[in-house]
């Protein structure tokens, strides 16, 4: 802030979160205090009051400065993020086409987008001496529900608990609440929310000795040569855990922050156990599974520089850091990095950008890279460190087909499958089956009439979710009860294919003696489930694994000797360009899974279609080949990485305003297009309904990353003004990785 007359206050450029393209010009409070740029503001805009955030400053505007309106409040003395904090929010506004005030708020905590401080109070209940001395067992025959809350806030000591917390234990305390409170056993504290404390860790406890793959690696992340990217490539157990942690201590030492990135359900508490004691640090830590203010707490700590690790899901790459040194990438090809609606941008790219900006290193760690980044590393643009063997003592899994067209598969199961399992557990061993399909089964036919049961809003099918009764749609959400008869000819219905509810049962008549633990997405929805199952499968209690690709990432079960992939057909004949790679990621991943530590690891796979080239690439030639064989292929066809591309789509509830929003968009490309641009459609989205919408889309293409963008960004402005626009949802999507 700074003291300046009135007349030489400066324009201030201001992103306020509206679906706009642009900034909004406000001029300081009457009589001051000017904001810097990095400090929100409380503005008019329209009929309404929003959050902005100060971007720049500015001696002029376009509009007289008469005309200016005036900020109504600054809501921060200091700037919460700094210039490249900045820079960082508005190359992602550009790169992904994106209005910058929608990129701040995407990157700002809530409470803070919602314009509450930096530190903002908390509600927090209290025992008072009364309430600690009261008999709470008496008070529990008269009203046992005042007990039980008097007993948790008692519980959390002289403190108390906050307001968000006690909710969370026992959601309709307030109701309980009004007569503790008049009786003056408990008392309402307003305290300023809790600071973020590094000691909470043990003391750093050393790792294993690096061997000469890792320590090689390791001296070329020390060695300062030029390029600031590092793809860590090294196959599942290779040890690349260890390796960023020897150089995140290093980044430490230095006084200096590191910012790791995970996949969504990569930040297991086994990752984040791992961190603090090898480290000896606690993590400031970012995901969906915070609570406002803790969420809060932990930006906090990363942008005062409290924190000196900060391990966060995608958004965390917007964590404004004091003093940054290293961000790493964990599980670079894993799809969670990319936002699939709203601003869709891929945080591992931004790691790439933002670290580039910093001039700090970015190291981006996978068993089976993204072809993009393979490519990159082909270029020279990244530097390639590679690890080939498995840390320590454990061997390469060894992997099968099983063809089940000679063997076939009941519920899922095939014989030789079943054999192999019974062998794996008499030998102490753990078996963990992979299905990427969740529910009882994919399908509920009529066994007369052919009926298929579908969604009434979606063109998809109804999932079987036989646990809860229920027809399910995976792609609107909507429900149905399930019945056994045919809704339009009454005969018998059946479930067709099978989901993991199923081989779940199905297991169980194989193995009735045997502990069997189901991993997927419904399992796993009570807050915490998702860790208990793990540490059951971690120490062995479960003894045969069920579930989908939430179980094949970076998890480590120690016993876990066998993997069954139960039906890898899908993947097989994709529809998207990417589906070759997507199913070698997911099998291999998988497969990493098993013999880790002292059990030799087995991979059976269940296919139809056994002499698919595909398997022989991968058996023979592992992700390496196959990685080489589809970048070769992109090269002929001309598909990413060797050219660029960008979806616009679009919905409405008349499939006729959507394509003509998108003959608008074509209309206005065509005369760009020519050698360096390609605009494909628009055409149906590959699923055209969903959730009652009529879906379509155009593709661009283009090999020349300038000439691309400058088209969207006049695509960008003309959409926007467009009357067209205001009868569909439409969205432009950078770099996708889905086609639909
Ligand atoms: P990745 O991240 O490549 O999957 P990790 O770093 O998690 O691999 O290592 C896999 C397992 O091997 C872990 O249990 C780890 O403790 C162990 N490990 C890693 N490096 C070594 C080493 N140099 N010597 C012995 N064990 C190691
Ligand atoms: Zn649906």
């Amino acid at each position: 802030m700074s003291d300046i007359s009135e007349s030489q206050h400066p324009v201030l450029k201001v992103a306020v979160n509206v679906p706009l393209s642009r900034e909004f010009d406000y001029l300081p409070p009457s009589g001051g205090p000017v904001p810097a740029p990095g400090c929100r503001v409380l503005v008019q805009f329209g009929p309404r009051r929003q959050v902005g955030l100060v971007l720049a400053h500015a001696d002029t505007s376009e509009l007289p400065r008469a005309k200016l309106r005036r900020c109504l409040e600054v809501l921060d003395d200091n700037p919460l993020l700094g210039d490249n904090d900045l820079v960082l929010l508005r190359f992602t506004s550009n790169y992904y086409h994106h209005p910058i005030g929608e990129v701040v708020a995407a990157a700002l905590p809530a409470l803070l987008r919602q314009g509450k401080p930096l530190h903002p109070v908390v509600q927090t209940i209290a025992v008072t001496d009364p309430g600690a001395s009261t008999d709470v067992e008496a008070l529990a025959r008269k009203a046992p529900r005042q007990a039980e809350l008097l007993e948790t806030v008692c519980d959390a000591g002289g403190g108390g608990l906050e307001a968000e917390q006690l909710t969370e234990l026992l959601p309709n305390w307030r109701r309980v609440a009004r007569s503790l409170f008049e009786n003056g056993l408990i008392r309402q504290l307003e305290v300023r929310s809790a600071e973020f404390d590094e000691t909470l860790a043990p003391a750093a406890t050393p790792g294993p000795e690096l061997n000469a793959d890792q320590r090689k690696a390791l001296e070329v992340l020390r060695s300062d040569i030029e390029v600031g990217a590092f793809l860590l490539e090294g196959v599942t157990g290779s040890g690349k855990t260890e390796v960023y942690l020897q150089r995140m201590q290093d980044i430490v030492d230095q006084g200096q922050q590191v910012l790791v990135l995970v996949p969504e359900i990569g930040l297991t508490p086994q990752l984040v156990a791992r961190f603090r004691k090898r480290l000896g640090m606690e993590p400031a830590l970012l995901h969906s599974g915070l609570t406002d203010i803790e969420r809060l707490g932990a930006w906090r700590a990363a942008r005062s520089g409290a924190a000196r690790l900060v391990v966060g899901t995608r958004s965390a790459i917007f964590t404004p850091l004091k003093r940054p040194g290293l961000i790493v990438v964990d599980e670079e090809h894993d799809h969670s990095f990319k936002q699939q609606e709203g601003l869709r941008y891929s945080a591992r790219d931004l790691a790439i950008v933002r670290a580039k900006q910093l001039g700090i290193q970015v190291v981006l760690g996978t068993a089976t890279p993204t072809l993009e980044m393979l490519h990159h590393c082909r270029r020279g643009a990244y530097a390639l460190i590679r690890l080939p063997k498995r840390a320590g003592d454990a061997r390469p899994p060894s992997i099968r087909l099983i063809d089940t067209a000679r063997a076939p598969a009941n519920d899922g199961l095939s014989e030789p499958l079943v054999a192999a399992i019974r062998k794996h557990l008499e030998a102490g061993g753990q078996a963990l089956l992979f299905l990427n399909r969740r529910g009882f089964a994919p399908t509920l036919v009529c066994s007369s009439c052919g009926y298929v049961a579908g969604c009434d809003r979606c063109d998809s099918r109804l999932t079987v979710h036989a646990r809860q009764g229920q027809l399910r749609c995976h792609h609107c959400g909507a429900t149905r009860p399930l019945t056994d008869s045919c809704g339009e000819c009454g005969a018998t219905v059946r479930p067709l294919g099978e989901g993991t509810e199923r081989l779940e049962d199905a297991l169980r008549e194989h193995f009735p003696e045997r502990t069997i633990t189901r991993i997927d997405s419904d399992s796993t929805q009570r807050k915490g489930a998702m860790a208990d199952a793990l540490d059951q499968a971690r120490e062995g209690q479960a003894e045969i694994l069920v579930g989908t690709q939430m179980l094949s990432k970076g998890h480590h079960f120690p016993k876990l000797s066998l993997v069954g992939v139960v039906n890898a057909d899908q993947g097989l004949f994709g529809t998207d360009f990417r589906s070759s790679e997507r199913m070698a990621q997911s099998i291999i991943q998988v497969a990493g899974r098993a013999g880790r530590a002292l059990l030799a690891g087995e991979v059976l796979i269940q296919t139809a279609f056994p002499d698919h080239a595909f398997w022989s690439t991968l058996i023979d030639g592992g992700y390496e080949r196959l990685a080489d064989d589809a970048l070769a292929e992109r090269k002929a066809t001309h598909w990413p990485p060797y050219t660029r591309l960008a979806l616009l789509r679009a919905a409405a509830h008349q499939r006729v305003d959507a394509m003509r929003f998108l003959e608008i968009a074509q209309q206005s490309l065509q005369p760009h297009c020519g050698e360096t641009l390609r605009v494909l459609g628009p055409v149906d989205a590959p699923m055209a309904r969903k959730a009652g919408r009529h879906r379509v889309q155009l593709l661009l293409q283009s090999s020349d990353r300038p000439t691309l963008h400058t088209v969207l960004r006049q695509l960008r402005l003309l959409l926007e003004q467009h009357p067209a626009a205001r009868k569909v949802r439409w969205s432009i999507d950078v770099d996708p990785i889905e086609l639909f």
